[in-house]
């Protein structure tokens, strides 16, 4: 068996002890008899598992009591509708930051639902940086004002929470939740897709604020309404198990890792090193403001784009894959999630190193 390093923005390496455990209890989950997806969902051996992972999640991230937390399906693309949908309650206008691809795709979607004001935008700019304080127009009359805090594509990341005074504040975590702590109390809502840095794909994870719920817009479906979902423990319908239990384990890898903060610091290493290869390389290049640089996806290009072909086959000859950027930016992008050993970036450095050397 090899398993190479995966670069892919998502779905995205897993951590090998957790893969490990999964195949242990592939055949039988914890004498049960049955593979944990074979379970009902409202068996009592299935409850435990989402149980537990539920507390995990709390205890990992410091979730507060008055949190909700629902375990849906549909990817953040779902709640970008699922949002306005509960989070209007009555309002007619809602704010979004734009900072990226995902940004506006949360606008676009919104935009179906409500008058969406643009607090700031970086377009202007390509995107490679988050706008000055100084030039956000922020409504007071909005529901809620929405952000992405770390934009997969651009590789751009909030270095802060933005100060928002006291309307309700959303945010997409989808490529950035459980890299570093980050305070739950502070938000309205906290949502992100499981297939970028927590699990695999089709897991859905929305941490809401209780008071917040049960005030949907008119039509919305059932299975979008927060507050039936958080009444029903998120098995309104029959939730992704799988899904579920094998993030569950990562949550459970993540505390006996030492927490956020002991990730935090990995993660940061791990970044550095990449980012201080890049600028001091002379040969390749990262368009994004220093201090608003993503710690999970760092896009970078070759000064001659006539050597993407040969860097990525290279790469892949070293064991280091789907290293190919996004089709909006072009060039190259690694995402190095919670799962990217360090291993792995140092190898993807030296790999570097190596290839600007014999093309120089
Ligand atoms: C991937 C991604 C999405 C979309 O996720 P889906 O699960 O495909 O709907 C939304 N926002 C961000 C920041 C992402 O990285």
């Amino acid at each position: 068996m090899s398993r190479v390093f995966n670069f892919s923005a998502g779905p995205a390496m897993l951590p090998e002890a957790v893969l490990q455990r999964a195949q242990q209890e592939f055949m039988e989950w914890n004498g049960s008899g049955m593979n944990v997806m074979e379970m009902s969902h409202r068996g009592k051996e299935f409850m435990s598992i989402a149980a537990k992972a539920e507390a995990d999640l709390r205890d990992v991230m410091g979730i507060p009591d008055n949190y909700k937390v629902l375990f849906l399906q549909g990817g953040a693309s779902a709640q970008f509708t699922a949002i306005p949908m509960n989070l209007l309650r009555g309002k007619k206008t809602a704010d979004y930051f734009n900072t990226g691809q995902w940004s506006k795709k949360a606008i676009q979607e919104a935009k179906r639902y409500c008058d969406v004001n643009v607090v700031a935008s970086s377009e202007d700019d390509n995107f490679t940086t988050v706008p000055d304080k100084a030039s956000w127009k922020l409504n007071p009359d909005a529901a809620y004002v929405h952000y992405t805090l770390n934009e997969t594509i651009g590789g751009v990341e909030f270095d802060a929470i933005p100060d928002v005074g006291d309307i309700p504040l959303v945010v997409d975590i989808s490529s950035t939740i459980l890299s570093r702590p980050i305070d739950v109390s502070k938000f309205a809502l906290i949502y992100a897709g499981a297939q970028k840095n927590v699990g695999p794909a089709g897991l859905t994870i929305v941490i809401v604020r209780d008071d917040l719920i049960g005030d949907v817009l008119p039509g919305t479906p059932t299975t979008f309404d927060y507050k039936v979902q958080a009444d029903n423990d998120s098995m309104y319908n029959t939730p992704p198990t799988y899904s579920l239990y094998l993030s569950g384990l990562v949550f459970q890898w993540l505390k006996d890792l030492g927490g956020l903060e002991a990730m935090a610091k990995i993660n940061q290493r791990k970044a550095e090193k990449l980012y201080a290869a890049i600028d001091n390389s002379g040969f390749y290049q990262n368009p994004v403001d220093k201090r608003y640089r993503s710690w999970m996806n760092i896009p970078f290009t070759l000064n001659d784009d006539s050597l993407d072909a040969d860097f990525l086959a290279g790469a892949k000859q070293a064991g280091l894959v789907t290293l190919k950027g996004h089709r909006s930016v072009g060039g190259m992008r690694a995402s190095i999630y919670n799962a990217m050993p360090e291993e792995g970036v140092d190898a993807l450095i030296k790999f570097m190193q190596e290839f600007a050397q014999s093309n120089s």
